[in-house]
């Protein structure tokens, strides 16, 4: 009897598998770390070869450490760390290189020059919905081709394929018959041009990079091949970006509907419904999902510290020994004592962006204590995401209501509360132990299997935490004024 949904959850740092049953109750979970090769500084690499191996380790582990046969599984579906890329040859299926990772930096001075083009000057927001940064295509793959000859003479001959992780497991699960690419994902490569609903051709063109090394366009919901890798045939109905799917789980499916992953940054999306509007300054817009023919978008804003702060507080200044400790140390203090901090590591990235701006931290006195220190970092995280919610409602016309959170640093109460009082709204945090992104992969997975329509597809029900505004309103207003006065002075630091 076929009753359960696999899902493979490739992540930046590692790759899990993860078994639901038909109530998407996680049966089984196995995890396992991917090689991250930094040679230099601006270089992080995968092997993509490593990625599929692992890929089909860890599903095979999950079956095995619940008992569960091959036969049984209904349907597979894939969610993976977006704008990961790679260059494979279309006939021996061997990567022609390492995969270039999303927070690889090689390409920034290309990218200076390639901002400049035409082509791209005119696409990239209006038609691509993003301001091209490092790992946009267009800009990794005129990068491979400028220093990989040979890799280019394979594009311009049309025996190169090109991808993302997904991609690139679709192409392996299905031993190279499906070359796919999902919208989620093409849309947050910058290639996706979403008022023609297709690759946007001028940019490949003006560029000169080949449109014969792309995927097909796939909806996130398809019929991407089965496997035969496991030994029985299972097919593969779902592939979506990770933000996107723990949107789907976190159940933002309808307009204005908000959710907010906090990581090691944060990743916030909104639902902006089914008509695709250019975004304005720093958003990125991008497909959602598209299933059966009907497109749902949103807006993303992505802040880079978030979870990175406390790991900081842990390996940088050796104050915790672990993040969890963070929330003991900060409420072991009623305040802050006056301590604020700027927690710009990164640069400033909101409202304006200010690369030369460095994590500051104001008001230190006699009396400070390190209990303070931690307690303005949650403190400073929380900041860091009101900032930008003005900019966000005024461009979007979407007043918050509602925030949904996810993500390792929202476990932190303190985290959670505050930014229910700097943001001005309720807070929602569900308990959903396996990851929101593959119980989000699992639900489309089930839809693509026909199991359920989008109509009897059950919500996500965890059980929730609730955080209310507990600080009064002006409080909340002048916290946020001073915090604003200080990122201004914490401003071109590194000028
Ligand atoms: P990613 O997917 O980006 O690797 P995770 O969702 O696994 O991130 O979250 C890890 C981040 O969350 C780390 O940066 C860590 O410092 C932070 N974190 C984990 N637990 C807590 C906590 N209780 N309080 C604050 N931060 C935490």
């Amino acid at each position: 009897m076929k009753k359960y949904f696999l899902i493979i959850d490739e992540g930046t740092t590692g790759t899990r598998a993860v078994i639901y049953d038909k109530q998407f109750r996680a049966v089984s979970y196995t995890y396992t770390e991917i090689t991250q090769y930094m040679p230099k500084e601006d270089i992080v690499e995968h092997d993509f070869e490593e990625i599929y191996e692992k890929s089909v380790a860890v599903c095979r582990e999950a079956m095995q450490k619940a008992g569960i046969l091959p036969e049984e599984i209904i349907a597979m579906g894939i969610t993976n760390q977006r704008n990961t890329q790679c260059v494979w040859d279309r006939k021996t299926g061997k990567p022609l290189l390492k995969g270039i990772v999303w927070q690889d930096t090689r390409t920034r001075k290309l990218l200076d020059e390639m901002r400049r083009m035409d082509c791209i000057r005119m696409h990239e927001v209006r038609h691509c919905g993003r301001r091209y940064v490092v790992n946009s295509s267009p800009v990794t793959l005129r990068w491979i081709m400028d220093h990989r000859p040979d890799i280019a003479e394979k594009m311009t001959a049309g025996e190169a394929a090109f991808g993302s992780v997904d991609t690139w497991l679709v192409w392996k699960f299905t031993g190279g018959r499906v070359h796919a690419m999902t919208y989620s994902n093409a849309s947050s490569l910058g290639i996706y041009d979403m008022i023609e609903d297709c690759w946007c051709a001028p940019v490949f063109e003006g560029t000169g990079v080949p449109m014969s090394v792309l995927p097909e366009l796939y909806e996130e919901v398809s019929d991407f091949g089965t496997t035969d890798v496991f030994g029985a045939p299972i097919p593969i109905t779902a592939v979506i970006g990770d933000q996107q799917a723990s949107m789907f789980a976190q159940n933002c499916r309808s307009v204005g509907t908000v959710k907010c992953t906090n990581g090691t940054g944060t990743f916030m999306d909104i639902n902006i419904g089914s008509k695709y509007v250019p975004p304005q300054t720093e958003l990125a817009a991008m497909v959602a999902w598209s299933i059966h023919g009907q497109k749902t978008y949103l807006y993303e804003r992505m802040l880079p510290v978030a979870g990175s702060a406390v790991q900081w507080l842990r390996d940088g200044l050796g104050v915790i020994k672990d993040a969890a400790e963070s929330y003991d140390m900060a409420m072991s203090v009623p305040d802050t004592g006056g301590v604020l901090f700027v927690t710009s590591m990164s640069g400033v990235y909101a409202p304006a962006f200010d690369p030369y701006s460095r994590g500051t931290i104001f008001g230190i006195h006699k009396g400070t204590k390190k209990e303070h220190i931690v307690r303005a970092t949650i403190e400073g995280i929380a900041f860091s995401l009101a900032d930008v919610m003005d900019v966000v409602a005024d461009q979007t016309g979407i007043a918050i209501k509602e925030l949904k959170i996810d993500g390792g640093a929202s476990k932190n109460d303190l985290l959670a509360q505050s930014f229910a009082d700097f943001i001005r709204c309720k807070v929602v945090r569900p308990q959903e132990s396996a990851g929101l992104t593959a119980a989000g992969a699992a639900r489309l997975a089930a839809v693509g299997a026909g199991i359920y329509t989008l109509e009897t597809l059950p919500e996500t029900e965890t059980e929730t935490d609730k955080f209310y505004p507990m600080i009064d309103e002006e409080t909340a207003k002048r916290k946020l004024s001073r915090y604003r006065d200080a990122v201004e002075r914490a401003k071109a630091w590194m000028k």
